[in-house]
């Protein structure tokens, strides 16, 4: 390749990533069932962690050489990264060929963010989702061990009043705890003008705890919508969709949307165009992957920009089609959700 030649992360079955997931830590202060266990995990050295400076030379070098247009920040928790407002404000700077700064999202469980949300979109945040999967406070406590429900919603009305609009809010169903919550969780998203998506649970979890035959499906959850609510496909989001994970549903004769997002069921890995960074620096072309290339190393040894590029670019071209999640041969992935980033 010459310095020249401009690079795209294309990989070969014809997908171009465009967008950018970086784990910002993998602690966290939940310990929500279907990702962590109740004791934690052994967390990542702090020496091993992408210093500020390093992870904003990365997502630099795929804004400015490789076409990433959208950079999402997540983790285990990105509120508990010292400091994100500078770091937000920093990656605002960044700039696509084209002109103009990349998209930038923040995935969070929302405890903290209602003191720094309007920090944070002072400082170039431009969306937010924001996890939530009960409105129990029992019920919060039984699944993220923890007692902040209070805390979450406090983040999600400061994340309203920042502007940070749409805001999105995940949740995650798990059978005879909060599965029958759905309906009323829509009926809270349209009074308070959030888009709620429900994510099927994925075997992702540091405990290997998901079982198919117990997680709750998409169509399930679609079942149990309709039993009070009118979900209408809309067409003009149906042709929008793109590379979104959600479909998206029309309740009633009502602006409020609701997604569905069915990774396991019916996967969307032809459409994706994800690549990740973990907190320590290693690329991954999937949640699922079992592969790394890593991008720490030859940037703490002095690597220049083309050449990490270049790595870059080849990690890219060996992603999988898709996650094989239903592959008798599916093995899942040795890190956790928490520590690639979801
Ligand atoms: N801590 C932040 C949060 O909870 O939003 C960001 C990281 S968390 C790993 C990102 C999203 O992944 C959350 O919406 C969470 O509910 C979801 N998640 C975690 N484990 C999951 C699993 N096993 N299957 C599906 N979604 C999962
Ligand atoms: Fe923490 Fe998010 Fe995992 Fe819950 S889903 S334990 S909030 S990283």
């Amino acid at each position: 390749m010459s310095e020249s030649t401009p690079l795209r992360l294309v990989d070969s079955h014809g997908r171009v990533a465009t967008d950018l997931r970086i784990s910002l830590t993998d602690r966290c202060n939940l310990r929500c069932t279907y990702c962590m266990p109740a004791e934690g995990l052994p967390w990542l050295p702090k020496d091993e962690l992408l210093a500020d400076e390093e992870l904003v030379r990365l997502a630099g070098i795929g804004v400015e050489h490789l076409g990433i247009r959208t950079i999402r920040l997540t983790g285990g928790e990105p509120l508990l990264r010292p400091d994100l407002e500078a770091l937000v404000a920093k990656l605002a700077t960044l700039r696509v060929p084209a002109g103009g700064a990349p998209g930038l999202a923040l995935t969070t469980n929302g405890i903290g963010l209602a003191d720094r949300a309007q920090a944070l979109a002072s400082a170039g945040l431009n969306r937010i989702n924001i996890s939530l999967d009960t409105l129990s406070p029992e019920t919060f406590k039984e699944l993220a061990r923890r007692d902040r429900l209070a805390d979450v919603l406090a983040g999600i009305d400061a994340a309203l009043a920042a502007g940070l609009s749409p805001v999105k809010v995940n949740t995650v169903l798990m059978r005879g705890i909060n599965h029958h919550e759905a309906p009323d969780l829509v009926a809270w998203a349209g009074e308070k003008g959030v888009q709620l998506r429900f994510i099927e649970q994925m075997p992702l979890d540091a405990q290997h705890g998901w079982r198919r035959s117990e997680m709750v499906t998409a169509d399930e959850i679609h079942a149990m919508l309709s039993d009070r609510f009118e979900l209408v496909e809309d067409p003009v989001d149906r042709a929008a969709r793109g590379a979104a994970p959600a479909e998206l549903f029309r309740v009633g004769s009502t602006p409020q949307r609701v997604g569905i997002i069915a990774a396991v069921t019916r996967p969307f890995c032809g459409a994706c165009d994800r690549v990740r960074l973990t907190s320590d620096g290693q690329l991954r072309t999937c949640l699922f992957s079992r592969v790394e290339s890593d991008l720490r190393g030859p940037l703490r040894e002095g690597m220049g920009d083309r050449e990490i590029a270049e790595r870059w670019v080849v990690a890219v071209q060996g992603k999988l089609p898709g996650h094989g999640i239903d592959d008798p041969s599916f093995l899942q992935p040795d890190r956790p959700m928490s520590a690639i980033g979801g």
